[in-house]
């Protein structure tokens, strides 16, 4: 289904955000301070204007109140990210994600009412080093500070085995997902699905859990 969103600032975060919602065939209204970043956003974008996003009026002639959904991506200015996320959510948008420079910052965005706050540098480092530590997990979700989804590569040892045979849940407290294979996706797998070599697993469970199944089961 198509959505409608908008994006306020075109740095490196916004502009990806902007980008991958356009190409996905989403509506994307995007909004920057700086005519040279909405010149470049306008074949990227299905609205690309020039306005000042802590203006309310500003906000309300561009019709901000019928997004659903708005990402506020003004990095640096953290005085004009606060102001502007707080007229949004005076203007009832239903969800407002900011993308926030530092804890106080987060904060002062979540006591305003924020949905969702975003720390794309803190939170890409802690997918990276998750990467980095093993070479099993392809990739990483956290979903809470407890608890993530993970995908990781199935080895040799537990190819040519079902899920019941590993008994997974039973041992590790982790219950599998779906299985990747090849360019098929297995999802909601039965416990008597065959798991091969170079399987992708996709787990869910809390970070001890996927940690020891991850050392001692795979
Ligand atoms: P990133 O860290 O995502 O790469 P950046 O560091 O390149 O971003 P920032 O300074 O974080 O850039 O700001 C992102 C964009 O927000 C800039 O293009 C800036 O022009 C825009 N911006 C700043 N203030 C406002 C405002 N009041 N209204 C609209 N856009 C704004
Ligand atoms: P459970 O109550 O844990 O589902 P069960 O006695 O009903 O177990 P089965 O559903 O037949 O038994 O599964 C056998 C074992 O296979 C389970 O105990 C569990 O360890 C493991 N298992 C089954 N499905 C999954 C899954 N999706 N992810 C992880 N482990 C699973
Ligand atoms: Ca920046």
């Amino acid at each position: 289904m198509k959505k409608q969103f908008a994006v306020i600032g075109l740095g490196r975060f916004g502009g990806s955000v902007c980008k991958e919602l356009y190409e996905m065939g989403h509506e994307v209204l995007a909004i920057d301070l700086n005519e040279d970043k909405v010149n470049d956003f306008t074949r990227f974008s299905t609205h690309a204007v020039v306005a000042n996003a802590t203006d309310e009026s500003t906000l309300l002639s561009l019709g901000i109140r019928n997004f659903e959904h708005v990402i506020v991506a003004i990095g640096d200015n953290i005085q004009a990210s606060i102001l502007c996320t707080l007229l949004l959510k005076e203007l009832q948008v239903k969800q407002v994600w900011v993308k926030a420079q530092n804890q106080y910052h987060h904060k002062v965005v979540e006591k305003i009412g924020a949905d969702r706050i975003i720390h794309p540098e803190h939170d890409m480092g802690v997918r990276i080093a998750h990467y980095l530590a093993s070479e099993k997990i392809i990739d990483y979700i956290e979903l809470s500070p407890e608890f993530s989804i993970v995908e990781l590569m199935a080895t040799q040892k537990v190819s040519y085995q079902t899920i019941a045979d590993l008994d997974i849940r039973a041992k590790y407290g982790c219950t599998i997902l779906g299985l990747k294979r090849g360019e098929d996706v297995i999802i909601s797998p039965t416990p008597d699905q065959l798991i091969f070599e170079k399987d992708i697993i996709i787990l869910i469970g809390s970070n001890n859990d996927i940690k020891r199944y991850q050392e001692e089961g795979l």
